[in-house]
């Protein structure tokens, strides 16, 4: 990994349009504090940016990140993660990949004999391979530590590299999923176009993203946890994901809101002090926290994953 470096704000862009869209018509909502204590998070100043301005599309109402790093430096970023981003993505852990779940569930009721799929940004390739034999298996990971895990899985073909520059065979695959992929990208709609090409008559494009039309995303503001991940640059909700997708020639047939982590009650009470706390400063002011009403003093805080993600199908 490169040395953090917090000099390099010539290394973002300025967004000037709506990336789904293409509309200029855009309102600033919120400046967010990108996390940077967690050694896995130093890329936002790898990146050249300790924060963002999240702007909102009054046309589609998709929510993105105004400075976007350039492609060569995410590229280069997610090339090089290591061990601790592999483990945090959790891949194997079946009571916070909830979206894995809901996914396999999907795909075998509507493909009882499998058929081909593509998985982009496929990590250590634990989702393709939890399908079993009966799927054709294709995977595509930027992330080179996590390509080479997923190599090691029997019956799958990975490829290093992005989608758009893989160029696939035109309509090749029954089904391409992609989870946990659209909120990185500065520009995601060419996947859709590309998705478009090489999916058969009749496949399925399934989307696995925060929804920041969720209660919690429209709850939380600024201190909503997805949007101060440096690495998260593009949030759909249900009307944008739907807009995107048509311009693509996608229809939606299906949403599913989902949870992303643990469900407990530590989970739940931990969301509504965060809610509660949040709230309070936007009433009242920062000094509310001087009144004793809340655990801890700090105003830096943010509100956990709750109920705010979805599953999206588009044929
Ligand atoms: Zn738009």
């Amino acid at each position: 990994m490169k040395q953090p470096n917090n000099q390099h704000t010539d290394r973002f862009e300025i967004a000037k349009v709506c990336p789904v869209c293409g509309s200029c018509r855009l309102q600033r909502k919120f400046h967010v504090r990108h996390v940077i204590d967690d050694p896995q998070r130093a890329c936002a100043l790898e990146l050249g940016f300790a924060g963002a301005t999240v702007v909102a599309c009054r046309e589609c109402s998709f929510l993105f990140k105004l400075q976007q790093p350039n492609a060569a430096d995410l590229h280069e970023h997610y090339a090089e993660s290591g061990e601790d981003y592999l483990v945090s993505l959790a891949e194997e852990h079946s009571g916070i990949r909830e979206d894995f779940r809901v996914a396999r569930q999907l795909l075998t009721e509507a493909f009882h004999k499998g058929g081909t799929i593509l998985d982009i940004g496929c990590a250590s390739g634990f989702f393709l391979e939890s399908l079993g034999g009966n799927w054709e298996r294709f995977g595509i990971e930027l992330f080179h530590l996590a390509a080479e895990r997923a190599r090691k899985r029997p019956g799958l073909s990975i490829r290093e590299c992005d989608l758009v520059t893989a160029k696939f065979p035109a309509q090749s695959f029954d089904v391409i999923c992609s989870f946990d992929v659209l909120e990185h990208l500065p520009s995601p709609t060419p996947i859709f176009r590309e998705a478009r090409r090489i999916l058969r008559p009749g496949g399925w494009l399934l989307l696995g993203t925060g929804d920041s039309g969720s209660l919690t995303a429209r709850l939380a503001g600024s201190r909503w946890t997805y949007l101060c991940l440096p690495e998260h640059l593009s949030f759909f909700n249900s009307n944008s994901l739907r807009k995107g997708l048509a311009k693509a020639g996608f229809s939606v047939s299906r949403f599913e809101r989902i949870h992303h982590g643990e469900r407990s009650r530590s989970v739940a009470t931990g969301w509504m002090r965060g809610v509660g706390k949040h709230w309070a400063i936007e009433l009242f002011g920062e000094n509310i926290i001087r009144l004793g009403l809340f655990r801890q003093k700090t105003t830096e805080f943010l509100v956990p994953y709750f109920f705010d993600h979805m599953i999206c199908v588009a044929k």
